[in-house]
C-alpha cells in the first residue's frame, strides 16, 4: 500500500480483514497529505446531487454506515442549503427531486423554521432545504482504520517515501523506498501494490511505467475563531467556490476555491482566495470576516481525468485503475479521486480488485465491522 491518507488507511484495514499481509509505505506523518487538510464535511451527498448522481449517492450510503462504524469521529447535525437570490430560490425543488432521486432525504422547510434551528444564518434567505450532513474529524477517522490495520499485523511505515516499483515478466515484485529518519533504503517484496497516493498517484504510477489520468485542482479553506453554526450550511446553486461553512469543533471554516496546480507539494493560500472566502461567508453567515482568522490553508484534490477549465467538470466519484489491464504491469492497482467520506467504499473496490487478482474468493466485511479506537495505534507502538 502507497499512502498513508484515507484511502490508504480504510484499504490497509480491508486488506488485512481478507487475510493479505499488508506493508503501508507513506512518504510524511499519516494523514499528511489532503487527508489531513480538507474541509471537515461529512457529504451526505446534495452537493453533487444535481450533475454528479453516482457520487451523491455513494456519500449517502457510506455516510450510513459511517454513523455506525465510525459515529465518535463525526458530529451528525445536518445541513442547510440556503437560497439567497431568485435563481438559487428557482433551484429549490429540482435540488430536493435530484436528492431523493440519489436516496438522500433532502426536505424544503419554512424559512423561519431554518433562521430557528440556525440563528447565525443569512437573514435573507429566500428558500432553505434541510439536508443529512454532518462533520468528520479528518484525523481520526482516518487513525480508526489505520488502528485497526495494524491490530491485524499490518506495517505502517511513515515518513518513507517509495522511489521505485520493480517488476518482473510484466508484474511488480518489489517497491523501493527511502526512510528519511535513516536516510536509508528499503525494501519492500509485493506481489500486488495498490496506490492511495492521492494527487500524488500519477506520478507513483509512473514508478512503475504506468500512466494515471489525474489534475490536482487545489481548494483553499480560512477559519475563524468560534462556532457561528452546527450545522453545515451551504449555498443552494451548482457547486462553485466558497459556498459551504463547515463547523469543527469551535471553529468555523469556509471553502473551498479551486484552481489546477502542476505543482502539490508547499501550496499556499492567495491573499485574493483568502478575502473572496471571507467575504463569501459573510453571505452564508454575516459577521464571519469580522472574526480573528485562525488559519488559512490549501489541499489539493486528486481528480480522476483530466480537465481543461478549473477541474470542476470532472466527477467526484472515484476510479479503480488495474494497470495490469491498461498498462501491462501486472499486481499495480491505482485508487483514485472520491471523498474523505467514500474511504470505506473506495477501499471496499480496491481490495475487491487485489482479491480478484489473487483469485482468493475473499469478501468485505467493513461496513458492519467494528473498527479499533483512534487511540489504540499509538498504544499498539
Ligand atoms: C479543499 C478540499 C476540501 C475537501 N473537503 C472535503 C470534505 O469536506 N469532505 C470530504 O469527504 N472530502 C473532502 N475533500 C476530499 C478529500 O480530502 C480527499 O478525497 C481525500 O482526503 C483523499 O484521500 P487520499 O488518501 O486518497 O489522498 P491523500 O490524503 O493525499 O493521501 C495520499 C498520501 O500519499 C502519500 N504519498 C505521496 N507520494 C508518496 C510516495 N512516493 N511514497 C509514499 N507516500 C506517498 C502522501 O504523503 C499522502 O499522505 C476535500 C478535498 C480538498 C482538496
Amino acid at each position: 500500500m502507497i499512502g498513508g491518507g484515507g484511502t490508504g488507511a480504510a484499504t490497509a484495514w480491508d486488506l488485512s480483514r481478507r487475510g493479505f499481509r499488508v506493508t503501508v509505505l507513506e512518504r510524511g506523518e499519516l494523514t499528511s497529505g489532503t487527508t489531513g487538510r480538507h474541509h471537515g464535511q461529512l457529504h451526505s451527498g446534495a452537493r453533487y446531487a444535481l450533475a454528479d448522481r453516482t457520487i451523491a449517492r455513494e456519500c449517502m450510503v457510506e455516510t450510513l454506515i459511517l454513523r455506525r462504524i465510525a459515529a465518535d469521529c463525526m458530529e451528525y447535525n445536518q445541513g442547510l442549503f440556503i437560497a439567497l437570490d431568485e435563481a438559487e430560490a428557482a433551484l429549490a425543488a429540482e435540488f430536493v427531486d435530484a436528492c431523493r432521486g440519489a436516496g438522500i432525504g433532502a426536505v424544503e422547510i419554512p424559512v423561519r423554521r431554518a433562521l430557528a434551528m440556525e440563528g447565525a444564518v443569512n437573514p435573507l434567505v429566500l428558500k432553505a432545504v434541510l439536508v443529512p450532513d454532518g462533520t468528520i474529524d479528518a484525523y481520526r477517522l482516518p487513525m480508526r482504520f489505520f488502528a485497526s490495520a495494524a491490530a491485524l499485523g499490518a506495517d505502517i511505515r511513515t515518513f518513507t517515501e517509495v522511489v521505485g516499483i520493480d517488476r518482473s515478466r510484466g508484474a511488480v515484485t518489489t517497491v523501493r523506498a527511502v526512510d528519511h529518519r535513516s536516510g536509508k533504503p528499503v525494501s519492500v517484496s509485493a506481489d500486488a501494490v495498490v496506490n492511495a497516493a492521492g494527487p500524488w498517484a500519477d506520478r507513483v504510477a509512473r514508478l512503475a511505467g504506468a500512466e494515471v489520468a489525474l489534475t490536482a485542482a487545489a481548494g483553499t479553506m480560512v477559519a475563524v475563531e468560534g462556532r457561528m453554526t452546527d450545522m453545515v450550511v451551504s449555498r443552494l446553486r451548482r457547486p462553485g467556490d466558497g459556498d459551504i461553512l463547515v463547523p469543527q469543533r469551535k471553529l468555523s471554516i469556509i471553502g473551498s476555491t479551486q484552481r489546477i496546480v502542476a505543482d502539490r507539494d508547499g501550496l499556499a493560500p492567495t491573499e485574493g482566495e483568502i478575502a473572496f472566502l471571507r467575504s463569501a461567508a459573510d453571505n452564508l453567515v454575516p459577521g464571519f470576516s469580522a472574526r480573528p482568522v485562525r488559519a488559512a490553508w490549501t489541499a489539493a484534490r486528486p481528480l480522476a481525468g483530466r480537465s481543461s477549465d478549473d477541474g470542476r467538470s470532472i466527477s467526484r466519484d472515484f476510479v479503480l485503475i488495474d494497470h495490469g489491464k491498461k498498462d501491462g504491469v501486472r499486481g499495480l492497482f491505482t485508487m483514485l479521486g472520491g471523498k474523505a467520506t467514500t474511504l470505506r467504499a473506495m477501499a471496499e473496490t480496491a481490495s475487491d480488485a487485489v482479491d480478484g487478482y489473487f483469485g482468493t474468493g475473499t469478501r468485505c466485511g467493513t461496513a458492519t465491522a467494528e473498527l479499533a479506537p483512534y487511540a489504540d495505534y499509538w498504544r499498539q507502538r
